[in-house]
């Protein structure tokens, strides 16, 4: 028997219910922020996250999954959604639009060589979003009051905005100076690739998941000593902004974040809850300044955020999500051969409506039916058999009220409708009896 791949999972009806109602709520709150979707392949030539995430990163070094194709071509199953972006905004041209800020989301399938555990996956999925064309920290708010924004249409409570600036370019040299010296005086303690980055790109050392509590580290010179006048003018505007849309956060002056290409702002978005295992953090984001033009775009600059959607999925578990209706309106009891296309018809005519609608396929037993109505959660049951067919009536019963009639069988779809339509006492939206949020 065949198993999945080490690091994978299949999602099964009852969770796909509610990964929709999930990507449906990111649609929304991403209309209300003016993003647009934008889907790019699955895999690109490996030299893009070469060239964009960083030779020397966990991401590339150690966990993308390359294959050279039948032309000889080495190519790489995404890892990350930002370069591939990145990618098609210069091949496409994006930047030549009428309108200046483009605003784009995507979501999907990434691929990372990890060590799998719960929150950690070789294919996971992210929600990520990327704004290009200003340098304002306006823009840098916007992106995190948007990653907020979907927290909360979400009901997440509990939740930590992590906030730091590593400075622009010259302030990132300035600090990776100061580091180097820091670090040279006792860099044997630390890790072997700790070691082995303190040559090759030593920032990312404060990234380390082996060293991370190491006194040392610790210690070491933080980013935000070494910002230049115009990266601190950009922190603090930011901080300003945030605190104007009452956007709660801290200033985490270790957070670097392990990816090349930052530039400016770095945050995270860490949950606090039980359900997230070890796998705390939900979102991580960033100001790129320098990524288009160094891929070989104009120079413009771009900021972003990606979210883990199993991590989203493992939040929302604490706090009871229910996803997408798990009910049928109608089960159609189509009983003897005779009624089939009648029925058949009637089950047509209500689908087309707009009803969940289902039938039985097995020619059951009336008992076997009300059992398979009763797991499918239908709330009406229409039973439709040869005396039914001689009067042309069909016979409802709603589960719900309890009301049991005969009516004219082509009214069927208009009674129900008509049914579904009287209020009952619960709450609309969250279908509670009463609930003070929705009143
Ligand atoms: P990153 O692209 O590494 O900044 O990751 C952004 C977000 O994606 C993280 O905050 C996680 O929520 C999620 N994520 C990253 N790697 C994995 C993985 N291997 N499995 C599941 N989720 C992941």
């Amino acid at each position: 028997m065949y198993q999945k791949v080490k690091g994978t999972y299949d999602l099964l009806p009852k969770e796909t219910n509610k990964w929709q109602a999930l990507e449906k709520t990111i649609r929304n709150v991403s209309k209300i922020f003016n993003y647009d979707e934008i889907r790019t392949p699955i895999f690109e030539n490996t030299e893009l996250f070469h060239r964009s995430v960083g030779e020397d990163t966990d991401i590339v070094s150690k966990e993308t999954y390359d294959f050279i194709d039948r032309g000889n071509r080495s190519n790489t199953l995404r890892p990350e959604g930002t370069a591939p972006v990145v990618r098609s905004y210069i091949e496409n041209k994006l930047y030549a639009d009428k309108i200046p800020i483009k605003k784009l989301y995507y979501m999907g399938p990434m691929f990372r060589y990890e060590r799998p555990q719960k929150g950690r996956y070789r294919q996971f999925a992210q929600f990520g979003a990327e704004a290009f064309g200003s340098t304002s920290p306006l823009l840098d708010a916007e992106i995190i009051s948007y990653a907020v924004t979907v927290i909360k249409a979400l009901k997440i409570k509990d939740v930590e905005v992590h906030l730091n600036s590593i400075g622009d370019q010259e302030s990132k040299t300035m600090y990776k100076k100061a580091l180097v010296e820091y670090l040279k005086t006792d860099i044997t303690s630390l890790c072997s690739d700790c070691q082995r980055r303190y040559v090759t790109n030593p920032l990312r050392i404060l990234d380390c998941k082996i060293d991370k509590n190491s006194e040392f580290l610790i210690n070491a010179p933080k980013p935000i000593d070494y910002l230049n006048q115009e990266s601190k003018d950009h922190f603090e505007k930011l901080q300003q902004y945030l605190d104007a849309m009452e956007i709660k956060y801290v200033v985490d002056s270790s957070l670097v974040r392990g990816l090349d290409y930052y530039t400016h702002t770095v945050f995270e978005v860490d949950a606090n809850l039980d359900t997230l295992g070890a796998q705390k953090t939900i979102c991580g984001g960033g100001r790129y300044n320098n990524l288009v033009s160094s891929l070989g775009g104009p120079n413009i600059p771009g900021v972003g955020f990606a979210f883990g959607l199993e991590r989203l999925m493992f939040a929302l578990e604490s706090i009871n999500f229910k996803g997408a209706p798990d009910y049928l309106h109608l089960y159609l009891m189509i009983l003897g051969e005779e009624q089939k296309a009648d029925g058949i018809k009637m089950l047509n005519r209500c689908r087309i409506g707009g009803l969940f609608s289902d039938i039985d396929f097995l020619d059951k037993n009336l008992k076997a039916q009300f059992k398979l109505a009763d797991n499918l959660n239908a709330r009406f049951i229409a039973i439709y058999g040869a005396n039914e067919k001689a009067k042309d009536v069909i016979n409802i019963k709603d589960k719900e009220t309890g009301k049991e009639i005969t009516i004219d069988k082509h009214q069927l779809y208009n009674h129900i409708v008509a049914e579904l339509m009287t209020p009952s006492k619960s709450c609309e939206s969250c279908e509670e009896d009463s609930c003070d949020e929705c009143e």
